[in-house]
């Protein structure tokens, strides 16, 4: 058996296609969703990602302005810059990129955020309202996953489903997310014993562990789905995911390649989000 490739891009360019008609009907009421990254330090990957956001914003219609501090600015600083931002109208979306340099206290800076702009979904409110299943702004990256499974028809409800890595923005939302949708969800992390004990059992199995070619072919049960949230940059300049790519393509039923996979999805469910918060905050009843 030879996977089906799940293409990223071309799922993350027909859910963009999908926001215009939102867009277009919020411009229409005088409202340009606006969306608010703040950046502390200057970590190179950081300012892709950044780059990659404010370029994508102005593709579908949204307004961006990054908001950029040294790493030595006080934290103060940056805490007044997010309660101005919380306070101004037509900011519909702020977000903290992370990782943030050392002597930062990451949740304090998380939680000034106002709920209602907390488009990366990390506040605790946010986190809250996933875990009761009643999610305002899920979390891109598990978000981007589970609507990549939806295009390509993959139905979670019953399925064994394994998430390797366990963090709070990757491996623990995803696996809530999942286990809404009504699959069966293990959750393995570092401390996991035998991890391929688990992996085999997987019909869809999620990987985000940040370690290449920790999943290899007899770790995957013949015709899972296996989705690659991992990005890795090789001693070589090669970008690649945890998966062995080439030797499980051949087992499961359905992959994601690195890159091409999640990552231009994740960028499109924090479009999404900026979207549905102008929206929310046009009509605050949503
Ligand atoms: P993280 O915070 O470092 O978390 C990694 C998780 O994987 C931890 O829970 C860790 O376990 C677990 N883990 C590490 N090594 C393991 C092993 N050998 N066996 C089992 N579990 C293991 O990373 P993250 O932010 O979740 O990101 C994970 C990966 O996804 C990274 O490569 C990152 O670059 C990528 N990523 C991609 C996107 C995208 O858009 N495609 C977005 C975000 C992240 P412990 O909890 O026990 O330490």
């Amino acid at each position: 058996m030879t996977a089906q490739i799940i293409d990223g891009n071309a799922v993350a360019a027909k859910v963009r296609d999908g926001y215009k008609a939102r867009v277009e009907r919020l411009l229409r009421q005088g409202i340009t969703p606006g969306l608010a990254v703040v950046m502390v330090g200057d970590n190179p990957a950081s300012e892709v990602y950044v780059g990659n956001k404010v370029r994508a914003c102005r593709k579908v219609g949204l307004r961006s302005e990054a908001f950029r501090f040294r790493a030595d600015a006080p934290q103060e600083a940056v805490l007044e810059r997010i309660a101005a931002l919380n306070a101004d109208a037509s900011i519909h979306g702020v977000i903290v990129q992370l990782p943030l340099p050392p002597g930062y206290d990451m949740r304090r800076l998380l939680e000034a955020i106002d709920r209602n702009k907390d488009v990366d979904g990390f506040h605790l409110y946010n986190v809250g309202g996933l875990v009761i299943g009643e999610t305002v702004f899920p979390p891109c990256t598990p978000y981007g996953v589970q609507i990549l499974l939806e295009h390509v028809g993959i139905p979670t409800e019953g399925q064994n489903v394994v998430v390797v890595g366990a963090s709070n923005i990757v491996g623990k939302p995803m696996a809530l997310m999942l286990l809404q949708k009504e699959a069966t969800v293990a959750i393995c992390h570092v401390k996991t014993r035998d991890l391929a004990q688990f992996t085999i059992l997987a019909d869809i199995l999620v990987v985000a562990a940040g370690k290449p070619d920790l999943i290899t072919a007899p770790m995957v049960k013949r015709g899972a789905v296996v989705i690659d949230v991992g990005i890795n940059r090789l001693p070589d300049g090669r970008l690649v995911g945890d998966v062995d790519f080439e030797a499980v393509k051949e087992r499961a039923s359905w992959i994601t390649p690195v890159p091409g996979g999640v990552g231009p999805m994740t960028v499109t469910m924090l479009l999404g989000n900026t979207i549905s918060a102008a929206e929310r905050a046009a009509s605050p009843r949503l």
